[in-house]
């Protein structure tokens, strides 16, 4: 063993444009993943989609052929719903949301209402329509505070498309009422510390791997995380200039990163700065 390897590291990897794209397996994804469970490195997948619940993206992910726990996925309806526990344990909250939010919700506590709520939730899905944000505008108006499971403004589908994401959901109640939601998803610290401590890791042994600069990215930058852009996703390589911030290593793809993790055997690999070499680190 090298002495590199007796160090500790691990990542945070957001999933869609990173593992897949729709309903296909992107390059490299289920060999990186294989490779970190047979090497024990800690690693946690990191969505902000509120819909599904841990169970389900797990049945996702076997469909494509990666083998993971429940253990290993971590939801932005996750990281709300305990968060909400932490500040107002056993609360109630109005939900605009599917499964995996409801699911959290239940499972720290919480009661799921249509009177009175402490909180008005938001997550992604499809059972948003005008009545629910009538019934929400009302109970912001009347003091429920307004939650955002994230900010993202939309969401890739399969066909290759978007779709309103829930900032778009959320932008709407905050204009009626004048009312800003507070947001638990990347690139909220909220989320990226809690997934950090479940990793069992400090700062400086985490990196953050993703497709989106306004979540992943910049959540991991604003934490002090290690940061890898992958270009399978939302972002193109011009698009890096118009940032103010950059990741540390930008990769096409997770085969690309598991031939740079190949390089120095799976070795922490933000001690050999060498092997990150070859690839443009810095972009315009
Ligand atoms: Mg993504």
């Amino acid at each position: 063993m090298t002495e590199s390897q007796t160090e500790k590291y691990g990542f945070l990897i957001d999933m869609d444009g990173v593992l897949y794209r729709g309903a296909d397996l992107l390059p490299g994804a289920g060999e990186f993943v294989r490779e970190l469970r047979v090497r024990e490195i800690p690693f946690r997948f990191l969505t902000n989609n509120s819909q599904r619940t841990r169970r389900d993206v797990i049945a996702k992910l076997a469909r494509m052929g990666i083998e993971a726990e429940e253990e290993h996925v971590f939801t932005s309806a996750m990281a709300t719903a305990r968060f909400l526990a932490e500040q107002k344990p056993d609360g109630t909250a109005f939900v605009i949301g599917e499964g995996g939010l409801l699911t959290a919700l239940h499972q720290h506590g919480y009661a799921v209402v249509d009177h009175d709520p402490d909180y008005v939730v938001v997550g992604e899905g499809r059972t948003f329509n005008l009545e629910l944000v009538e019934t929400a505008v009302r109970m912001i108006m009347g003091g429920a505070k307004l939650i955002a499971t994230n900010l993202d403004p939309n969401c890739p589908t399969a066909n290759g498309s978007l779709r309103p994401g829930c900032g778009a959901m959320v932008a709407m109640l905050e204009i009626a009422t004048g009312v800003k939601a507070f947001s638990v998803g990347k690139p909220s610290p909220v989320m990226m510390r809690a997934a950090r401590k479940e990793l069992g890791l400090s700062t400086d042994e985490t990196t953050m791997i993703g497709d989106t600069m306004e979540t992943d990215i910049l959540g991991g930058v604003q934490l002090g995380f290690h940061t890898v852009l992958v270009l399978s996703g939302g972002t193109r390589r011009e698009d890096l200039q118009k940032y103010a911030y950059r990741p540390g290593v930008v990769v096409q793809n997770l085969a690309d990163f598991s031939d740079l993790m190949n390089r120095h055997d799976w070795g922490n690999p933000w001690q050999h700065t060498s092997a990150f070499a070859p690839l443009p680190v810095a972009v315009g």
